[in-house]
């Protein structure tokens, strides 16, 4: 048996894994909350507590912040980009010889599938390579002042960071945040979900492993209102990066108006898969399929509404159906092709839109019940659900699910389709598929959503910058764009 397969079967014989981090990551350690309260971390996939972690507050959040200003001043911001970027690269190397552990504390965490925990992994991997590299290429420019001045520019590092990250994708929102925040020469104070907090404090003994100085990451977990709001509301935090719902999103925008704190918003979504008659049908299928029903839905970019062309919508509607009954639900070590929910609550949810959605009237083609893993009877699942076609103000076409539930629109052509995928208030992404390459540019073009798929939902990587407009929040992260929203442009003008 392979230490992977050893590893696995020690979870799943003893419910949880050894050894996992229980204080919060502050100036290069691990320490308890300063209260000594704990809370209890579940596993979706059983429906139980496998481990505990610090309930932080206001004042172990000042602890955290007090830590990144002094590394800030200290030590971070003026040490050599390159030094910078060889650590940053070596992190990248320790998340892949560690990817099994953290893949595997992923998934009890969140209770998403372990093969999709090894790929995210794999993803947190890449953005510490790729922002690594970034570190000693942010040139600034030059201006033209003619002779007898030097105008030229330079991108500072903006200061403290926070970060607070959702449960859906715990250690890939973490990593897109923390890498191209330290690249820059900024500090980092993170805050994980009370739901999922065991990576971001794995990957802060892993950067402190990589030759990251003390205090330069730090990690407190604990809840939204009694970690999450202290950390954006504190006057030394320079900028935050916030993922997470439309209301929460909104307080912390208020929150960080106190201090006029920079802010990346990074919400919530409706988002549409345009599926035209002359698309390619089985990458339409295969592309709908993983963009619903990946992470049992829980994707703030998932493509929970398929706007499809009636001239193929049934013969469509019936083979993705068919799909959707094969797809096997179980734990997530398992690996089955969908894991649970993330919570009871999440799950109640879930149930709610749909059964509120049977209350109109909509038709349910397949799934729509809350349900158990077949192999134990444990567990928060939801069935993989299709609904059929919806009115443009319908709920299930107006609000995000955050779970496996994919609404389906009819369109007259692409110029309709154009029109009910705009038709909402969020505007996060969009998929197209068409061999028409005109009609998918065109599309694209007037699509109101930051990032726009052609053939292939989730195409791209970190290379691609990612956020949303409207209510799906402002601001962009990955890319060297994502860089640039931890610098602040100095202008210099000289009289020579
Ligand atoms: P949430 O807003 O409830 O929580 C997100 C984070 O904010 C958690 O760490 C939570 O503890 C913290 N928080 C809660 N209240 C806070 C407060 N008052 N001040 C500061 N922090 C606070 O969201 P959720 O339900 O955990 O996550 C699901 C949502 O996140 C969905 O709407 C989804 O679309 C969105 N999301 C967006 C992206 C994106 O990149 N756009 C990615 C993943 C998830």
């Amino acid at each position: 048996m392979s230490a992977h397969s050893e590893l696995v079967a020690q979870v799943r014989r003893t419910g949880t894994l050894l050894d996992l981090p229980s204080g919060f990551y502050l100036d290069g350690g691990f320490q308890p909350a300063a209260s000594g309260r704990v809370m209890e971390s579940l596993d979706p996939g059983r429906g139980a507590a496998f481990a505990s972690f610090a309930r932080g507050d206001a004042g172990d959040v000042a602890t955290a912040v007090a830590s990144a200003r002094h590394a800030f001043e200290t030590v971070w911001r003026d040490m050599a980009p390159a030094e910078r970027g060889r650590i940053l690269a070596r992190a990248a190397q320790l998340i892949l010889a560690e990817a099994d552990r953290l893949a595997i504390a992923e998934c009890l965490d969140s209770g998403k599938t372990l093969n999709e925990a090894e790929g995210d992994v794999r993803g947190a991997a890449r953005a510490f390579e790729y922002y690594a590299g970034a570190c000693d290429k942010l040139e600034g420019k030059t201006f033209p002042l003619g002779a007898g001045y030097l105008g030229y520019s330079l991108h500072e590092p903006v200061g403290v960071t926070a970060h607070v990250i959702p449960w859906n994708y715990p250690i890939s929102t973490a990593a897109r945040g923390l890498a191209p925040a330290l690249a820059a020469g900024c500090t980092v104070v993170a805050k994980p979900a009370e739901q999922t907090p065991f990576t971001a404090l794995m990957l802060a003994d892993i950067l402190t492993r990589a030759g990251l100085p003390a205090g330069v990451c730090n990690v407190v977990t604990g809840t939204g209102s009694e970690a999450g709001a202290p950390l954006v509301a504190h006057p030394d935090v320079a900028h935050v990066t916030f993922t997470g719902s439309v209301a929460t999103g909104q307080q912390v925008m208020r929150s960080a108006a106190d201090h006029v704190t920079r802010l990346v918003l990074e919400l919530g979504g409706k988002s549409p898969v345009i599926v035209l008659a002359d698309c390619d049908r089985e990458a339409a299928l295969s592309g709908v399929m993983g963009a619903i029903f990946e992470n049992a839905g829980q994707i703030c970019s998932a493509g929970s509404r398929l706007v499809i062309e009636r001239s193929i919508a049934d013969g469509f509607l019936e083979e993705l159906v068919a799909r959707a009954r094969r797809l096997s639900l179980g734990h997530g070590l398992r690996n089955p092709d969908m894991g649970p929910v993330s919570s009871a609550e999440h799950l109640a949810k879930i149930a709610g839109f749909v059964e509120r959605a049977k209350a109109r009237g909509a038709e349910i083609l397949t799934g729509g019940a809350a349900t158990t893993d077949p192999e134990t009877g444990q567990g928060w699942f939801f069935e993989p659900t299709i609904v059929a076609d919806r009115p443009a103000g319908d709920e299930l076409v107006q609000e995000e699910v955050f779970g496996p539930v994919l609404t389906v629109q009819i369109a007259d052509d692409a110029e309709h389709a154009l029109e009910l995928a705009n038709g909402t208030a969020f505007g996060l992404v969009a998929g197209i598929y068409t061999r028409d390459h005109g009609t998918a540019h065109r599309l694209a073009r007037r699509l109101d959503a930051g990032q726009v798929f052609i053939n292939e939902y989730f195409a791209g990587g970190i290379e691609v910058p990612f956020g949303g407009t409207k209510l799906s929040g402002f601001g962009r992260e990955k890319g060297l764009e994502g860089l640039l929203s931890y610098c602040r442009t100095k202008s210099v003008a000289a009289k020579l």
